[in-house]
């Protein structure tokens, strides 16, 4: 089935593509295939700057683009390869691309890119691959990694809470330490060691932190009295909780033999019973 539809109607479907303009449409299984003309007459050359319009070539690229109506899209989009013939570039040649729909070596649009991305923030790469399937918007979990890691870095102003806590390199060998926003919520900055020197040569360069949560850790405690003095120190929520969960199980420990023969006789400390409210016991 080949069909062209009301070119509005496009329009509709796809507001963020300026001037979209479609020779065919067709479907084919479970995708909707949609053939889309060449749209540039010169380009831009990235390198150099210089207008390129001498065709070297014109090619069929494919990006798959978010689903309409339950079936996947793919876009069939004939694109020009241009000469730059400006001597000095190193440059030969270049592909146009079309703003909104198209970026250097991707297979999807832009917009369908920038939904990877949202899945990805929200619940990773894994989870992300299979929750995109239900979309239905095939992907994979390092698919989603890799246009996470196109995202540009967010801005780096720091905050004046800032936490502290070590980390493990892979396979737990040596640590590092991860200094965390607590505002922003987001990490910092991941310095190679754990070391009392190399926090407070941190703090040192980023005296704009007030407020210092970390665990019990001396390292931690001796780095921040000695860079950052004026600066409030708090054990943070999980290093409490931590520390409140050992004490149980250690109390619970040591206990044991009588918490068992308590259990085993039914018996029960009685100063702790609540006395029973004289109309019940009526
Ligand atoms: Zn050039």
């Amino acid at each position: 089935m080949v069909f062209v539809g009301d070119e509005q109607f496009w329009d509709l479907v796809w507001p963020d593509v300026e001037g979209l303009v479609i020779d065919a449409v067709s479907v084919v299984g479970d995708a909707v295939c949609i053939t889309l003309p060449a749209r540039q007459r010169t380009v831009t050359c990235p390198s150099c700057g210089a207008t390129a319009s001498r065709v070297h070539s014109t090619y069929m690229r494919r990006l798959a683009d978010r689903p309409l109506g339950g079936r996947r899209v793919l876009f069939r989009l004939r694109v020009h390869r241009f000469f730059c013939d400006n001597g000095p570039c190193s440059r030969r040649t270049m592909a146009e691309q079309v703003p909104s729909l198209t970026g250097r070596y991707r297979r999807r649009t832009t917009a369908l890119a920038r939904m990877v991305q949202a899945i990805g923030l929200a619940v990773g790469g894994r989870a992300g691959a299979r929750l995109a399937g239900h979309l239905p918007v095939r992907t994979s979990r390092d698919v989603i990694l890799g246009e996470l890691r196109r995202l540009p870095d967010p801005p780096s102003a720091q905050g004046t809470v800032l936490g502290i806590d070590e980390f493990a390199f892979r396979g737990g060998a040596t640590y590092g330490t991860v200094l965390i926003d607590v505002e922003a919520r987001r990490p910092i900055d991941l310095p190679p060691d754990r070391t009392a020197g190399t926090v407070a040569a941190w703090l040192a360069d980023h005296p704009e932190s007030k407020v210092i949560c970390r665990d019990r850790c001396s390292t931690f405690s001796q780095a921040a009295s000695r860079a950052a003095p004026d600066a409030i120190q708090v054990a943070d929520r999980w290093h409490l909780l931590h520390s409140l969960v050992r004490a149980v199980e250690r109390t619970a420990h040591q206990h044991g033999v009588c918490l068992r023969t308590d259990a085993e006789t039914g018996e029960t400390d009685q100063r702790q019973q609540p006395s029973e409210p004289a109309s019940l016991a009526a």
